[in-house]
């Protein structure tokens, strides 16, 4: 039997990461895809556990192999987006042995990129998880202390529009409390296409 794919999106400091990490830890089918990115390592993340991280040079690289590749089985990124400056994917080769081997994948990543790895896995199961309202997606930002105020504006604007995009996916879970979002995506999850977590 092979697994499905879950993509948690949103924006940035909704919550996306603790629920991931929740949800592996109730749910032993699940294995979580690591991302490349350009971005810089934040104090704390390692390379290999948080993100695969990657020149912009590498990334460009990767995005113009996969441009010129005769199929989608020779692409070495699922999908990719360009987020406030800085590029982030999902590698492909992991997920698709991951699915083979009957797993299920957790895919953490922004709207641009879920609505890719929809197009090419219509039976994904997309999940938007939206804050309450925009001064406790700002508050979870800041309390996060991740972030210059340059990040911070970058990351507000850009979730103004992630926000308007939230009827395109499959499910939205408002994130008021960590334990009913969870419950919530757990249901979600357990009734996906009989997906037997
Ligand atoms: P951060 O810089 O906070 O780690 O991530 C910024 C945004 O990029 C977050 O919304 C995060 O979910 C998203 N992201 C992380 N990995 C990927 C990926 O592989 N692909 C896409 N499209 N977005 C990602």
């Amino acid at each position: 039997m092979t697994g499905h794919i879950f993509i948690i999106t949103g924006p940035s400091g909704v919550g996306k990461g603790t629920l991931c990490a929740l949800l592996l830890k109730i749910n032993p089918r699940f294995t979580l895809s690591i991302s490349a990115t350009s971005r810089t390592v934040r104090a704390g993340e390692v390379d290999g556990v948080n993100y695969y991280f990657k020149t912009r040079e590498a990334f460009e690289a990767m995005i113009e192999h996969d441009r010129q590749a005769l199929d989608a089985t020779q692409h070495h990124l699922l999908e990719w987006a360009e987020y406030n400056g800085q590029f982030y994917g999902t590698p492909r080769e992991p997920v698709e042995a991951a699915l083979q081997s009957g797993r299920h994948v957790l895919l953490e990543i922004e709207t641009a990129g879920a609505m890719q790895v929809k197009q090419k896995f219509p039976a994904a199961c997309q999940i938007f998880i939206a804050p309450p309202d925009m001064t406790t997606l700002e508050q979870r930002l800041r309390a996060r202390d991740t972030e210059d105020e340059l990040n911070i504006q970058n990351r507000l604007r850009i979730a103004q529009h992630e926000l308007t995009q939230q009827d395109r996916f499959d499910y939205v879970v408002i994130n008021h409390k960590l334990d009913s979002a969870l419950s919530e995506i757990s249901q979600i999850v357990e009734n996906w296409h009989g997906s037997g977590v």
